[in-house]
């Protein structure tokens, strides 16, 4: 893979002439998924025999941040694929289903993680969608809501419960091909922010997926989403860090080019305080968010300080977002700039993969143990 250096231009030359008009369209261009594809950026964990660019998560959480400079709903593709869909096939995979998916996953195909569904969000492990064992297939029937990048992707990891009467115990992780008769792919949601990213509904008729095609064991899918779910919230604050950071530096240039007052609005102390103040709070969005994926990386424990990074990075753009359209007076209510892009982006970071309350909850339940201990 390129350097990070690199991904930056990536983004700034090959992503940014073409948001505007992905926005527009409610999906991704092929040029970009192609150019994410031809650079590395949708395999970063994946190993080279696999065709992928062997790199760490920290590499991968970087370059979601460069990314999201330039586009959350980009990022938000490249977030998922990484964080969620190869991680969870490269540490649980069998070698039958690496040597079958991962090279996909890298070169040509996106992937979708489809836990979510009308009646279970936050309270997700209630989920209605079931796998019935016939012969030595399973037969997935049921409909996943609210899934990200379904109207492009190729692989979906799907969460169904083999055995409701054993509760969230029965829920078991499957790979489902998107060719699988019976699998439907709805029209995706007209969305306030990070509209390029389709978010669809996926339906299962019947759809057979043959036993090889379980993750991990069955029974087993709570305890994958959950612990892939932990991961991806870094993936998450990685996006919103990102888009802060772009909000900020397309803000900074405009307050120190327009006068007021005979001098640039740049100058007034009130300003200064402001953006020190942002500037200042995005360090420490990034800082927490390194030190999650530090802490991955050294396989130490992690789930606090994921959810501290993805709320606090989250609050962070939206705070940002907000100052960047005051300094920008008028002209920052407009559609003219892309300010008001990055405004509506950012509030899916207190939905998505945990919302504001859960991971305020999860950061609480830590505390508690270690005060007990
Ligand atoms: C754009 C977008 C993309 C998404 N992508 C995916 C995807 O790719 N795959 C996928 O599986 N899902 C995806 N989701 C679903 C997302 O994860 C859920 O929307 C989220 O978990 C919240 O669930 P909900 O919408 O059902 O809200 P609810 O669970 O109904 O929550 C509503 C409110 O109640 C609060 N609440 C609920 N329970 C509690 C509690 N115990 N304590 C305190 N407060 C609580 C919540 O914090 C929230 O404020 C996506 C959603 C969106 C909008």
């Amino acid at each position: 893979m390129k350097n990070m250096f690199s991904v930056a231009r990536l983004a700034k030359e090959q992503i940014a002439p073409h948001v505007r008009e992905m926005e527009k369209n409610g999906r991704f261009s092929d040029t970009v998924l192609d150019m994410l594809f031809e650079n590395g950026l949708m395999g970063i964990e994946i190993g080279s025999e696999y065709s992928g660019s062997e790199c760490n998560f920290m590499t991968a959480i970087v370059v979601l941040e460069e990314i999201a400079k330039v586009d959350p709903a980009v990022a938000v593709l490249v977030d998922i694929q990484n964080t969620l869909i190869n991680s969870v096939i490269m540490k649980l995979g069998t070698q039958d289903q690496k040597e079958r998916y991962l090279p996909k996953l890298a070169t040509q195909t996106a992937g979708s993680f489809c836990l979510s569904e009308v009646s279970s969000g936050t309270d997700a492990f209630s989920l209605k969608t079931t796998a019935k064992k016939e012969g030595s297939a399973y037969l997935i029937n049921g409909s996943k809501m609210w899934i990200s990048n379904s109207d492009v992707a190729g692989i979906f990891l799907v969460m169904a419960n083999v055995d409701p009467s054993k509760g969230y115990k029965g829920i078991t992780c499957f790979i489902v091909d998107r060719d699988s008769p019976g699998l439907s792919v709805g029209k995706p949601e007209k969305k306030l922010g990070i509209c390029a990213s389709g978010t669809c509904t996926v339906n299962f008729d019947n759809v057979r997926v043959p036993e090889s095609n379980i993750i991990g064991e069955v029974g087993q899918g709570y305890k994958i989403a959950i612990g892939f779910l932990n991961e991806g919230r870094i993936g998450i604050a990685a996006q919103m860090l990102g888009l802060a950071q772009g909000c900020f530096d397309a803000t900074i240039p405009y307050t120190l080019e327009r006068h007021q007052f005979g001098q640039p609005i740049f100058n007034f102390q009130s300003m200064q305080h402001q953006i020190a103040t942002v500037a200042t709070e995005i360090e420490c969005a990034r800082l927490l968010t390194y030190n999650a994926a530090r802490l991955v990386e050294q396989k130490k424990p992690f789930v606090k300080q994921a959810a501290m990074a993805k709320w606090y990075a989250a609050d962070v753009a939206q705070r940002t977002c907000v100052k960047c359209i005051d300094w920008m007076g008028g002209v920052g209510f407009t559609k003219d700039f892309i300010q008001e892009k990055f405004y509506r982006d950012c509030k899916i970071g207190s939905i998505y993969e945990g919302t504001y309350n859960i991971q305020l909850s999860t950061i609480a339940r830590h505390l508690q143990q270690e005060f007990k201990q």
